[in-house]
């Protein structure tokens, strides 16, 4: 019998487990290792507020890219009226994730196993496949394969260059941390550091526990656009293949995108969104088609730009925002944090703005909302810090995440594929560029299952 382990029950680690249990293999045993409370929902729909709704449609959510009204069936039982352009809340959509994988662990009770435990270490054992996994609480087992669905890893520290701040207890290092923002005091003044789509969740978090003021700070001072409303389908546009037959540079790629969409809102009365979705299935084949020296041009000056017009917010998550700043209650600011001073008062944060001028912003609290980290190699975990010391993963070449192959084997430090050893889930970014919403990963759980059962059996 062959066994694979699964390190990580999130949306990702959770989908591969369930197709890989729906092959119903008698040989194939299957043990899901999750180290939080919960077994499906992950980070990203587990501890959540009712506030904290889905940044894509309902429609779009499925587990199953075969079946796209899947999750909208589920979410159906509890708002019977609910649409496939809805924002339904994160919390329902990790209620659906916990019930499909429940669901396919008791068909296959055989064969699968889920332990609450944390994976600490996972030690090849010879050339050919194989590994010896070690738990948090002692035990150890042998795997023929292991897939790591470990998801984003969390935030890099924006004030570590200022010292000083590690035990500070007003600072909160990663917002997603459980309980991270639960020190919040009705009346405090608090300072995001980030503008993206988790200082908007945070923004909205803090409030309702009564901040009584909000300062944004990133380097931009962007924040997500929001879905057009009512949401659409992308309706067709011409920009793929105009996209395609443009020499692969970053600002091709900005030049195609800006004049097709300047096009097709002043001719056919579209929506640059049709311009941004129409490259979504076939943006792991732009990125792939750059050179290096481009994708870093591209990270270093689109990166942002990007990650706005992309990764887009419920409008109604947007109109709430909005509706801080309006009321006085929030403020968002663009520049450079350039000093950091800790006083018994609170905490005094220099702006460097990007026009150069200074300015002190003061706060009883900074929450870090700089969003996930990608570079395992500079990552506080026991098992990729263990990883990587044994050179069994590295970052890819950008840093954005782990070094695979095209079938998300991971490549060692030698630069030699390790056979069993899979990654699945925003690990994937270097390779796939789209690699963290669900509409990918589906498919990448798919694939991954696919691959895994190969090298088990
Ligand atoms: C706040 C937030 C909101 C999001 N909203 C949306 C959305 O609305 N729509 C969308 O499409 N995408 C959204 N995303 C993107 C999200 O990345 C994916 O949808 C998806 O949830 C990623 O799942 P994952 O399993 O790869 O990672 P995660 O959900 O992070 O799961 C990884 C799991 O691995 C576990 N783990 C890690 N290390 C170990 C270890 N050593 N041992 C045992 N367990 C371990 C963790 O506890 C965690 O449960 C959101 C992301 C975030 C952070």
């Amino acid at each position: 019998m062959g066994t694979v382990v699964i390190v990580g029950a999130g949306f990702s680690g959770s989908m591969v487990a369930i197709h890989l249990l729906a092959r119903r293999d008698p040989t194939l045993r299957v043990r899901v290792v999750e180290r939080a409370r919960r077994f499906g929902p992950g980070l990203a729909y587990g501890a959540v507020e009712p506030a904290h709704l889905l940044n894509v449609p309902a429609g779009n959510m499925s587990a199953f890219a075969s079946d796209p009204d899947h999750f909208l069936r589920f979410a159906r039982q509890r708002w019977p009226s609910a649409t496939a352009g809805d924002f339904l809340p994160r919390a329902t959509y990790g209620d659906y994730l916990e019930h499909l994988l429940r669901a396919e662990l008791r068909a296959s009770a055989e064969t699968a196993e889920c332990l609450a435990d944390d994976v600490e270490s996972i030690h090849r054992e010879g050339q050919h496949g194989g590994f010896l996994v070690s738990l948090r609480s002692g035990k150890h087992f042998d795997a023929d394969a292991a897939v790591l669905a470990t998801g984003n890893f969390p935030p890099a520290d924006p004030l570590a260059r200022f010292g000083a701040a590690l035990d500070e207890p007003r600072y909160v290092r990663d917002a997603w941390a459980p309980g991270a923002l639960s020190g919040v005091m009705p009346g405090e003044r608090v300072l995001l550091i980030g503008s993206g789509l988790t200082a908007l969740d945070v923004a909205l978090s803090v409030h309702a526990r009564g901040a009584g003021h909000i300062d944004c700070v990133s380097r931009h001072g962007w924040t997500p656009l929001a879905h057009r409303v009512p949401t659409l389908p992308s309706r067709a546009t011409p920009v793929q293949e105009r996209i395609l037959a443009m020499p692969p540079t970053a600002r091709g790629y900005l030049r195609c995108l800006r004049e097709t969409a300047k096009e097709v809102e002043r001719d056919h009365g579209q929506d640059w969104r049709d311009v941004v979705g129409g490259i979504r299935s076939i943006t792991p084949r732009l990125w792939a088609r750059l050179p290096l020296a481009e994708k870093q041009r591209f990270l270093r000056h689109l990166r942002t730009l990007w990650d706005v017009h992309r990764h887009r917010c419920a409008h109604t998550a947007a109109t709430s925002f909005t509706g801080l700043f309006a009321q006085g209650l929030l403020d968002l600011h663009a520049g450079r944090i350039a000093a950091v001073s800790w006083g018994r008062d609170g905490v005094e944060v220099t702006l460097q703005g990007r026009d150069g001028s200074s300015r002190v912003l003061r706060a009883d609290r900074v929450v870090n909302c700089t969003g996930p980290q990608g570079n395992p190699a500079r990552v506080d975990d026991p098992l990729i810090t263990a990883l990587v010391a044994s050179g069994t993963i590295v970052p890819d070449d950008l840093g954005l995440g782990i070094a695979v192959d095209a079938d998300g084997r991971v490549v060692d430090g030698s630069g030699n594929v390790v056979q069993g050893l899979f990654v699945v889930g925003p690990a994937l970014r270097a390779r796939d560029w789209e690699a963290t919403a669900v509409p990918e990963l589906r498919v990448l759980a798919e694939r991954t299952a696919e691959a895994v059962s190969r090298a088990a059996c």
